[in-house]
């Protein structure tokens, strides 16, 4: 039979995508399940975006492009850079792939030999572990609870770095805790690295336009240009402009890194989606107003799931500075019954608990590496969202 590689051993399908191909089958089998798993906005790509991968295509714009990017695309990204963050990137220190997902696997390729380390503060998005070990890095994961507002703090940095420390990855806003750093938040973990001159600080930005309650989002390499020359700051068109299927996210950092990224790639790829990356420099250059808008609604719905979470007894949820995730402790529920008799004793448990009984779908703070707690995705209705969450408290009525 088929041997899967030893670098994928440790690696399983990931528990959001279970969860996800079991809340389906409960659909199809006709019962009535809220799904609030899914990582993507359910706004539609603006139009003047579409308008513009329609004229590349007619255009001819349909062939190869640059290995990491075209001309035009980059210019519009250090643009992007320059006036939104105060970072000034030369076009040969921008590279451009399919999804942050990708610059981050072509990041760490191309930089983690077998046995460096990663940072990584806990809870994470799960596919940073998942790519550190493909690529044969050691995570070395961090817990930051509730009470630490999700962050890292910087005596755990620093009591973390090795000599073989390659990087610190840093997300802010977070998948999936949602808490976001401020420059006092940022300022003493900057002040460690610059004692580290051996250590990388890479920042994925995602959700850098979705901040609420008058947030100023800041990325590190703003704040302490001295790390500029050792930190790579990604980003991407997926979650600003909704833009999850275009497959399109890039990044800004030093010459050598993006050159040796851009090597992984053109093995990999060969170059993004032309039609996408002439969509994207549309996103990046065009009217960003609708941004505040979708903010606006994304806050409403924010502040109608943490309401009604803290409303239900055992548990705890922190709010949120930005991204679209709420990550709510469940540990007082922990140790109850179910109606069948069976006890909650792990955030899986409740998540399961609530998919049989309350037809919601949500994810266990264990396959974000922190327990107990569970992450809702509130990019959905408002409207469905009240009804989970009716249900959801319904069902932690029911437990004894
Ligand atoms: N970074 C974070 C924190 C995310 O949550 C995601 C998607 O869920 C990504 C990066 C990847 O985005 P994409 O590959 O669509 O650009």
């Amino acid at each position: 039979g088929f041997k899967p590689a030893s670098r994928i051993a440790s690696i399983g399908v990931s528990k959001i995508l279970q969860i996800g191909a079991r809340a389906a089958a409960m659909k199809r089998d006709g019962l009535p399940v809220i799904i609030l798993g899914a990582g993507e906005p359910d706004f539609d790509t603006p139009d003047n975006v579409k308008q513009a991968a329609k004229a590349a295509i007619d255009r001819g714009e349909t062939k190869y492009t640059a290995l990491d990017g075209t001309p035009e695309l980059k210019k519009a990204i250090a643009a992007k850079f320059l006036r939104e963050n105060g970072v000034d990137y030369a076009l040969d220190e921008v590279t451009v792939g399919t999804g942050a997902k990708q610059i981050l696997f072509n990041a760490f390729m191309a930089s983690i030999n077998p046995g460096d380390e990663v940072i990584i503060p806990t809870p994470y998005w799960t596919s940073y572990s998942d790519i550190v070990e493909i690529c044969g890095g050691v995570p070395v994961l961090i817990p930051c609870d509730a009470t630490a507002g999700f962050r890292l703090k910087a005596e755990q940095l620093e009591q973390a770095i090795t000599e073989k420390t390659r990087w610190v990855l840093l997300n802010s806003p977070s998948n999936p805790s949602g808490a976001a750093y401020g420059e006092a938040d940022y300022r003493p973990l900057l002040d460690v690295l610059l004692r580290y001159p051996h250590v990388w600080l890479m920042v994925d930005d995602m959700y850098e336009h979705i901040v609420y309650d008058g947030f100023s989002f800041v990325t590190p390499v703003a704040l302490e240009p001295k790390l500029k020359a050792r930190a790579l700051t990604i980003n991407g068109v997926s979650k600003a402009y909704a833009m999850t299927g275009w497959r399109i996210g890039y990044a800004g950092g030093p010459k050598a890194l993006i050159k040796a990224m851009a090597v992984i790639q053109s093995q990999a790829t060969s170059c993004p989606s032309s039609v996408s990356q002439a969509a994207s420099v549309e996103a990046l250059n065009g009217p960003q107003d609708f941004l505040k808008e979708r903010q606006e609604s994304f806050k409403r719905r924010r502040d109608l799931v943490v309401a009604a979470l803290n409303a239900i007894p055992g548990i705890d949820c922190r709010t949120p500075e930005g991204a679209f995730y709420t990550f709510a402790g469940c540990g007082g529920l922990i140790g109850r019954k179910t109606p069948a008799g069976r006890t909650i004793e792990t955030d899986a448990d409740f998540t399961d608990y609530l998919l049989e009984v309350a037809h919601v779908a949500v994810v266990p703070g264990s396959a974000f590496g922190l327990s107990p707690y569970f992450r809702i995705s509130y990019a959905t209705s408002e409207a469905e969202l009240k009804e989970a969450l009716k249900h959801i408290a319904e069902a932690c009525a029911k437990l004894a």
